[in-house]
């Protein structure tokens, strides 16, 4: 069974924001609502040593993920494929795994009501489509695939580029994968 992550390279994202928007149009998030993805800008080093980074962070797919345990009613939940995903029709709005969430990954839809958060496009993935965001990525920063495959893309990159985690202390493995970051960016806290 497959088990889809997703490797995101620092040194090509420009910060563009077309995956925010991407992910809105796909998604249909309106306006003012915060929405599954944001692009973080963070700067590393001392002065005058300093180095500016730009992050796009979404759920991580975390293989532990609070988020799941902490849900009443299951509308969070573990798809086969690993992808964790949330069923609105479930989802009595208590925010309970908002609040789970290490990463502030999720959002609350006041008009809807309920929770809402990446999940890698499974809709998408089911129909043999890539995550629109890394469609919509015009310098290809994201590559998504299947991490339990070795020869995967997504597999090899991690590997061959000394793929990380961000904040692995926290203990919830995610499949998101980062590559590009040098020095002391390195120790950054991003989220
Ligand atoms: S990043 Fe947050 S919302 Fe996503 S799986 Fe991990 S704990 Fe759950
Ligand atoms: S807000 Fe919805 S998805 Fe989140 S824990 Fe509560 S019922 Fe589950
Ligand atoms: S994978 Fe899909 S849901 Fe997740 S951030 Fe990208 S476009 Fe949004």
């Amino acid at each position: 069974m497959a088990r889809y992550g997703l490797v995101i390279n620092v040194k090509r994202c420009i910060g563009c924001n077309s995956c925010t928007v991407a992910c809105k149009n796909w998604h249909q998030i309106g306006a003012g609502v915060e929405g599954r993805r944001r692009v973080v800008d963070v700067t590393s080093g001392r002065y005058p040593r300093l180095s500016k980074w730009i992050f796009p962070i979404s759920c991580m797919q975390c293989d532990e993920a609070p988020c799941i345990t902490v849900c009443p009613t299951e509308a969070t939940f573990r798809r086969k494929d690993g992808i964790v995903a949330l069923d609105a029709a479930k989802c009595i709005g208590c925010k309970q795994c908002i609040d789970a969430c290490p990463y502030h990954a999720r959002y609350f839809d006041e008009k809807k009501g309920v929770a809402d958060g990446c999940d890698l496009c499974s809709s998408r993935i089911d129909g043999g489509l890539q995550p629109y965001c890394v469609e919509s990525c015009a310098t290809r920063a994201m590559v998504f695939g299947d991490l339990s495959d070795p020869q995967s893309d997504a597999s090899r990159l991690i590997r061959s580029e000394k793929g990380i985690q961000l904040s692995p202390q926290k203990g919830t493995k995610p499949k998101v994968y980062y590559i590009g970051i040098l020095g002391s960016a390195l120790e950054m806290s991003i989220v």
